[in-house]
């Protein structure tokens, strides 16, 4: 028998303060630990474990997200 998959913490966490941006089928939330100024998380509302997890729909709003995140001045 395998071992239980980790608890997945976005699932697990209230993020309803951290939204940034949202749309209908994913979110983005600022990072905690960001990489670079601006860095933000973005994460379907569906538990999915990876981005070939994720549906057309989801990826075509993930990379809406993007554009509506971009910085201003790049
Ligand atoms: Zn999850």
């Amino acid at each position: 028998m395998l071992p239980d998959p980790p608890p997945c913490r976005f699932c697990q966490e209230n993020l309803k303060d951290r939204v940034a941006a949202e749309l209908d089928s994913v979110v983005a939330i600022a990072d905690r630990h960001p990489v670079t100024e601006g860095h933000h998380l973005i994460i379907p509302r569906r538990h999915v474990a990876d981005w070939f997890g994720m549906t057309e729909k989801e990826r075509r709003e993930a990379d809406a997200l993007i554009l509506i995140l971009k910085p201003t001045s790049t």
